[in-house]
């Protein structure tokens, strides 16, 4: 066989990322109601059909004038109207007039200005009250003062939102502005998601001896879910071929995007997840230089895309974020990435025995600086290290040790 070479021969990091990564492309788009649309990828650019605000409107509760009305010696103007917001208004106001009028009402034709019934002699807006017959004030008012014009936001044509954006609250609400009852969105990626080991308990099932909670299938549903996908739990495969492909055959009819296993991928004698994707699909790698997370296999069960992460929980995560969360993004249609890089200083020498090297660590930021402290014991079945850690720390390939002080850079999760 040609796999069991040293780690010159086995794929690096960033070569088993683009080989997966080739292999899968944006999703449908699909129509939904806008109030669904909450963290959901934008499929087309949104251009406003109209300007926003739609009419000159009033900025203040106050009264309408003309600023050549005003001065700073008192004047007094007769009002003519009240303009409550919703309402048109039916006034076109001359020489000496104003016209009461509400934040957001439609400004009528002949007034320039709104000057705030605080700097008037009307002391009481309050609910109900009626329009006074005359209001006075001492002050000059420049033309547009407390007025919102047509356009003054979002002109006509304007592109506001555009494909691949993650949809925020605020975004939905622009939406509404803009009319959009439904939107054009990217349909989420669908992962199949399983475990495989005879050693795994669920959860709520007493402990036995020699064996361990299935955790994986927790951390990694919710990492799916934090991208903005689907998971399809299928739970836990025996360490039999035919447990395994009987997991897989249910992965196929849930109609998934891909399929995601952890464990029975490595060189163990019970290790069938590698062993049913060689028989009855193929096998494109199961090997990466990195640390920790070095049995990453990539192939076809059928025609279904697979991808299987090492079993060990901290491995299972680092896998994850390194060609997952990738591949979940590009599917989902999503410009850049929730995941950023940055770089820091480690306060301790950090060492890596030549493969990629994803460190657990904690930043804390001095004089401006990120420095990383590492969580603990680095061991890839240590999760409480990863649970205390906020970046992982990535050596790169080669690189055996990193002296105190020197910059790396950190994955921030
Ligand atoms: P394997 O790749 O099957 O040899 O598994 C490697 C290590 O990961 C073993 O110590 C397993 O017990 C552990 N492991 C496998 N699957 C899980 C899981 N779902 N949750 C927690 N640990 C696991
Ligand atoms: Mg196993």
């Amino acid at each position: 066989m040609g796999y069991n070479r040293g780690a010159l021969n086995m794929l690096s990091v960033a070569e088993a990322r683009e080989r997966i990564l080739s292999n899968f492309q944006t999703t449908a788009t699909e129509s939904i109601s806008l109030i669904a649309c909450a963290s959901r990828v934008l499929a087309i650019d949104i251009a406003a059909d109209h300007d926003l605000p739609l009419f000159d409107n009033s900025a203040m509760d106050g009264f309408a004038i003309r600023s050549e009305d005003t001065s700073a010696s008192r004047v007094t103007l007769k009002v003519v109207a009240d303009i409550p917001a919703g309402s048109t208004p039916k006034v076109i106001l001359k020489a000496g007039e104003a016209a009461r009028i509400m934040t957001g009402a439609q400004l009528p034709v002949g007034a320039n200005a709104v000057i705030p019934v605080e700097d008037t002699d009307v002391k009481n807006l309050e609910a109900g009250t009626s329009a006074p017959k005359t209001v006075s004030f001492e002050k000059t008012v420049a033309t547009g003062k407390n007025i919102r014009p047509r356009g003054m936001d979002i002109q006509a044509g304007e592109v506001v939102l555009k494909r691949g954006q993650t949809l925020k609250p605020q975004d939905l609400g622009l939406l509404a502005m803009l009319g959009f009852a439904n939107v054009q969105v990217y349909k989420k990626p669908r992962v199949a998601l399983l475990s495989s080991g005879d050693e795994l308990l669920a959860v709520d099932a007493p402990l036995e001896s020699g064996k361990i909670r299935d955790s994986n299938s927790y951390t990694l549903a919710a990492s799916i879910e934090s991208a903005g996908s689907e998971v399809i739990r299928l739970g836990v495969a025996k360490d039999t071929r035919t447990s395994v492909e009987a997991l897989f055959q249910k992965a196929i009819n849930e109609n998934v995007d891909f399929i995601l296993s952890s464990a029975g991928v490595s060189v163990g004698a019970f290790d069938y997840v590698k062993e049913v994707i060689e028989a009855k699909g193929s096998l494109n790698f199961w090997r990466v230089n990195m640390r920790p997370g070095k049995p990453l296999a990539f192939g076809k069960y059928l025609d279904k895309q697979f991808i299987g992460l090492p079993g060990n929980p901290v491995s299972a995560f680092v896998g994850f974020e390194v060609f997952v969360r990738p591949v979940l993004e590009r599917l989902s249609g999503k410009l850049g990435s929730n995941r950023r890089k940055i770089k820091v200083r480690s306060v301790e020498e950090l060492e890596s025995d030549g493969r990629e090297s994803y460190l657990r660590a904690k930043l804390h930021e001095e004089n401006g600086i990120q420095i990383a402290r590492l969580t603990g014991h680095q061991g890839s079945g240590n999760l409480l290290s990863l649970v205390q850690a906020d970046a992982l720390l990535i050596i790169p390939a080669g690189v055996k040790c990193v002296p105190a002080g020197q910059e790396v850079e950190a994955l921030l999760l």
